[in-house]
Formats: C-alpha cells, sequence, structure tokens
C-alpha cells in the first residue's frame, strides 16, 4: 500500500509571521506522525526558519527580545537606573552580540540576570552582558537539577546530542533544531556563566529591580529548576521553555530523565490564568496581543494534558508503549494550531516517556519478561523468513519499496547473521536512514537520522553501535 495522499492545510500564524503548512495526512508506509512527502517536510521547515529570524523584537515599551542571536533567546527588561536580562545564551561570544544589539535601546549598567532555568542554552554568556556591572543573578532553589542528572552516561549522551541537534551534519543536510537556527557558535559554551547569587524561593518572589516591578513563579516542565517571570505592570510573561512555538520537547531523544509532563502542564496553566499582553518564549518568536498569547498558553497546556491523559487511560485500559505511541493524537481543535505542530518535540515520543516515567520499562506482557537475545532472534526470524538469503531479499525488498521502517528493522536482524553480507545490511540501513530523514518535519528525529546514517557511513560507529 503506497497511499501518498496528503491533505495540506495552510494556516496564517497568529503571529502574522509566515504561512505555516500542516499536513493532515502522512504517506506512504509512515511509522511516525511527522513523516510527510519530502518536498512538504523541506517547506515546513523552512517556514519554521522565521520563528528564529535573527533581530531583536520590542514587545513592551521597555521590554526588549533578542531572537536567533543563539539557540535561545535573551530579553532585556529597562528600568529607571539599570536593565535587568532574563536568560544569558550559550556563550559570551553570542550573548556579546546580543547585548551590542540591546545597547541601541539602553546603555544603562545591568542591574540584575535572571535565569529561567539551567539548560546550557540560557546561562552560558553572563559576563558578555553584565561587564563591569555586578548584577544579582536570581535561580530557582533547585537551579542546576537538570544537568547534574544521570552523569554516569554522558558520554553517549554527548554522541546523541550532536545527533539530535545535527551539530555534525553538512550545510547541504542541515534544515534547523525545530526551535533553534542550526550552524550556532558553540565553541565558548558555558564561558561567561556567573553563578546565582540570589535564590528564588519554592513560594516564587515579587519584587522590585531597578524600578520594574517583577515576579519570579516557580514552574517545573521541562527541566524541575524552571520558573517564569511575569511583569504585572506590563503583562508581559516570560515563560522560559516551558513554552516556544512547536510541541513541546517532553522528551528529548538525546536522553533525558522524565520529565514531569503533569506538572509541566499545570505551569503553563498558570501562566495562562494571567492572560499576558504578550508571551515571550524561551525559543522562537514572542507572541503578541492578549487573545493571542492566552490561547496560546490555554491550548499548550491542554495539549500536553490531552497527551498525558490519553497515555494513562490507555496504559489503564492494558495497553503497551507501542501501540500507545501510535494511537494518541493531539486532540483535533488543537492539531492544527501552529504552535503544536511538532517540529521539536513529538507525541509518540512524550507517550513512550511518560509510559516509562510512570512504569518504568515493563510492558506488562510476560513475552517481554525475558525476551531474545538480539543474535537468536535474528536467527530465528530468518528461518521463519525461509533463510537468511530470503531474509536479506525482504530487506532489500523492503527498501526497493520505500518502506523504510521495515528495511531499518529487517538489516538490524540482518546484521547479526553469520551467514549474511553485513555490509550490505549496512548500506541499506543508510539508505533508509535518508530515506526518512527526507519525509521528517520533526527536526530531531530527521538531524538523527542523517549523522546515524553519516556516521555509519564513515565507519566511526563500531559493530557494537550498528
Ligand atoms: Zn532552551
Amino acid at each position: 500500500m503506497n497511499m501518498n495522499i496528503f491533505s495540506r492545510r495552510c494556516y496564517n500564524s497568529s503571529i502574522a509571521l509566515s504561512l505555516l503548512c500542516l499536513v493532515a495526512l502522512p504517506v506512504g508506509f509512515a511509522s511516525g506522525q511527522t513523516q510527510v512527502e519530502p518536498e512538504t517536510a523541506l517547506r515546513m521547515l523552512n517556514a519554521q526558519q522565521q520563528q528564529f529570524a535573527k533581530g531583536i523584537v520590542k514587545v513592551a515599551d521597555n521590554v526588549f527580545t533578542a531572537v536567533g542571536f543563539h539557540g535561545a533567546n535573551t530579553t532585556m527588561i529597562v528600568g529607571t537606573d539599570g536593565v535587568i536580562i532574563v536568560d544569558t545564551l550559550f556563550g559570551p561570544t553570542s550573548a556579546g552580540k546580543a547585548a551590542d544589539a540591546f545597547r541601541e535601546y539602553s546603555d544603562q549598567p545591568v542591574k540584575a540576570i535572571i535565569y529561567s532555568h539551567s539548560h546550557g542554552d540560557h546561562i552560558g554568556g553572563g559576563s558578555a552582558f553584565a561587564g563591569d556591572d555586578h548584577p544579582d543573578i536570581y535561580a530557582t532553589e533547585s537551579f542546576g537539577s537538570a544537568e547534574g542528572v544521570n552523569k554516569a552516561v554522558d558520554p553517549v549522551k554527548a554522541k546523541r546530542n550532536v545527533r539530535q541537534f545535527g551539530r555534525n551534519l553538512s550545510a547541504s543536510e542541515i534544515t534547523n533544531r525545530g526551535v533553534a537556527p542550526a550552524g550556532t557558535e558553540d565553541g565558548d559554551r558555558g564561558k561567561g556563566f556567573l553563578p546565582p547569587t540570589i535564590t528564588v524561593p519554592g513560594e516564587g518572589l515579587k519584587t522590585t529591580i531597578a524600578g520594574v516591578e517583577i515576579e519570579f513563579h516557580v514552574a517545573p516542565g521541562e527541566t524541575d529548576d524552571a520558573m517564569f517571570i511575569w511583569l504585572p505592570k506590563q503583562k508581559v510573561l516570560l515563560a522560559g521553555d516551558n513554552f516556544y512555538s512547536s510541541f513541546p520537547n517532553l522528551y528529548a531523544i538525546r536522553g533525558t530523565a522524565y520529565r514531569d509532563v503533569l506538572s509541566w502542564s499545570e505551569s503553563v496553566g498558570k501562566m495562562a490564568e494571567l492572560e499576558p499582553h504578550v508571551v515571550v518564549p524561551g525559543h522562537t518568536m514572542p507572541i503578541q496581543g492578549q487573545e493571542a498569547a492566552t490561547t496560546a498558553l490555554k491550548d499548550y497546556s491542554e495539549a500536553i494534558r490531552s497527551v498525558y491523559d490519553q497515555t494513562v487511560r490507555g496504559i489503564n485500559a492494558g495497553k503497551g508503549p507501542d501501540q500507545l505511541a501510535h494511537e494518541v493524537k493531539l486532540p483535533g481543535n488543537l492539531s492544527d494550531k501552529p504552535y503544536l505542530i511538532e517540529f521539536y518535540g513529538s507525541v509518540p515520543h512524550a507517550v513512550r516517556a511518560i509510559y516509562v516515567g510512570l512504569l518504568g520499562w515493563y510492558d506488562g506482557n510476560p513475552t517481554t519478561l525475558n525476551p531474545f537475545e538480539p543474535k537468536v532472534k535474528a536467527k530465528k526470524m530468518a528461518e521463519l523468513a525461509g533463510g537468511t538469503s530470503a531474509l536479506v531479499a525482504k530487506m532489500q525488498d523492503a527498501l526497493a519499496k520505500e518502506d523504510f521502517q521495515w528495511a531499518l528493522e529487517l538489516s538490524d536482524h540482518v546484521k547479526w547473521l553469520d551467514d549474511a553480507d553485513a555490509e550490505l545490511a549496512r548500506k541499506v540501513k543508510i539508505t533508509a536512514l535518508r530515506g526518512l530523514a527526507a519525509k521528517e518535519y520533526n527536526a530531531p528525529n530527521r538531524n538523527y537520522y542523517l549523522s546515524y546514517a553519516n556516521e555509519l557511513e564513515s565507519g566511526e560507529l563500531s559493530e557494537l553501535w550498528f
């Protein structure tokens, strides 16, 4: 069955920046929800590019957001006798360029720096903003908890990070990172980091800095140490990474501990209750206008909650993660929202993360308590196919039919068979990965497929990794 059916609908983005085209139905042998015709995938990713076009966006009379200077955003709030910086990008090089751009709007000293959370793309460039000033540095009590976990597996996380973000892809292969541009300046990671000096307690904090009334709301989501910033006078909300223009990355394929999905939904719900006139995301363009901003936050909270609730209902109905990853969908009233297209996060990956986060790896089916090791399974698959050469033929047939997922799965069996051509299996896998990548508008999936294909081709991956 090769449907090649897709219906495309174009929506005027609520931020009036671009037309984002949403594909309602996947094509061909799509195994994921974010696979469409290659030209469509590319067009969608190119349109999303406008979400991080470099420039300063004035979001209120005294609030300026620098978009596209690195992966994340940084914001300057201008007070009476100084400025406040919210998030500091990745390192001093990119931060220095944003600081220069901000100086066009104010050259007052930096009184405070605020970290929305501890991810590297938000905290590495403080020194470039602070210069000779000695600002107070605000962060939550649990600041750093996101980076501290799972250190034991840092070596493999580093490899997967490179793949998810497509850091080694060539110019012709790379598109973007879903909510961030590709090709950011990364050599000075963290070199401008200034450690926090003021801790925001769990119940939050209301204060005045440089004459600006400001509220800190602790809001776990993408990380446990996250908070959002509220300017009650201007009704500007700085969301950190709990909101950006894409379905949220409830799980990151680079490998992360469980992100508390339910808290994430609740945190965004609290933002919506404030009915901001502007929401400034941690990445992508600010959304301006009370109705647009509030609706976006409500929808976002509801989308996360819906995926969580559907998954929990499915689990309690006895369904396993493989089935649920294909069944759970965004509700119809949300699936066409431009800020919920799965450019970065993915619903099926979120479902799997929720499953494992709530129950661990075991799916409850006794068959999976003690499955065969890969080599034994491969031999049995070959027997089932009518011998190794028959299994190899099936693998090649799947590739010829552009049934890329099946080609991948069969190549993973073939590679374990002593009497098969392992080099052929490797080649099939490389071609199938590139075929799948072309169809993906989910940037992490696309980047991961392409990066892995390149690593296989170059011989960088050992037998074990293959
Ligand atoms: Zn970020």
